[in-house]
């Protein structure tokens, strides 16, 4: 599976930056956000080093898939019943700031400290 070995999602990935893990598989990884937005905020990751939204295709479907089929479960049994909110940031324009594929999925009662 490839990595960038200057990632720091990779790293985490690869257990050499710890994480507050909620769910993992082969494909997926999935963590509390460091500085979160919303009582509960996750990253739901691809194992894989992809950069952004702006590198995938249709081959790339079925884990997309599987990152959002994912969400409601986690954050069920995060406690989170009021709702939640999904984001992805691509590309600078799209104020990306770590460059490796990740979905935001923020829950919890407002207010939030953003989003
Ligand atoms: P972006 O702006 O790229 O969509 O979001 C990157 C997110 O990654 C930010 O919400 C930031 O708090 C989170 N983040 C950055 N570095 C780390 C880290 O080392 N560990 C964790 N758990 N989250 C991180
Ligand atoms: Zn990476």
């Amino acid at each position: 599976m490839s990595a960038d070995p200057h990632c720091i999602f990779c790293k985490i990935v690869a257990g050499q930056i710890p994480s507050k893990k909620v769910y993992e598989d082969d494909e997926l990884l999935a963590f509390h956000d460091i500085n979160p937005w919303a009582p509960v905020h996750i990253l739901i990751i691809p194992k894989q080093h992809i950069v952004s939204m702006a590198d995938v295709n249709e081959a790339h479907a079925g884990m997309l898939g599987r990152m959002m089929a994912l969400s409601p479960r986690l954050m069920l049994d995060l406690g989170v019943t009021g709702g939640f909110r999904h984001v992805i940031n691509t590309g600078r324009d799209g104020m990306q700031e770590v460059m490796h594929l990740h979905l935001h999925v923020m829950g919890g009662p407002r207010p939030w400290l953003k989003g």
